[in-house]
């Protein structure tokens, strides 16, 4: 997400808590919820830190929607510029 060149990590782009989730089973497929993206371990630690990760299944299970975010375009914005 900040395009540093650094060792990644795979974030879940639907944590294995909301796996079995009623919600979560009406809503997406058992491969669909499978899908994660790799990225360098402060992003994730960020992104974890200001979502629980009920949102993050729910609101934020795309590259695209974590990047839309507002707070994680302010961190991903500051560490382009240092
Ligand atoms: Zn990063």
């Amino acid at each position: 997400m900040c395009e540093r060149v650094r060792p990644l990590t795979f974030h879940h782009l639907f944590p294995l808590t909301c796996h079995s989730n009623k919600w979560f089973k009406k809503n997406f497929s058992r491969e669909e919820m499978k899908r994660g993206i790799y990225i360098c371990r402060s992003c994730h630690s960020y992104i974890h830190d200001i979502h629980s990760e009920k949102e993050l299944g729910r609101y934020f299970n795309t590259k695209e929607a974590l990047l839309a975010d507002e707070k994680i375009q302010r961190l991903v914005d500051w560490v382009k510029g240092h």
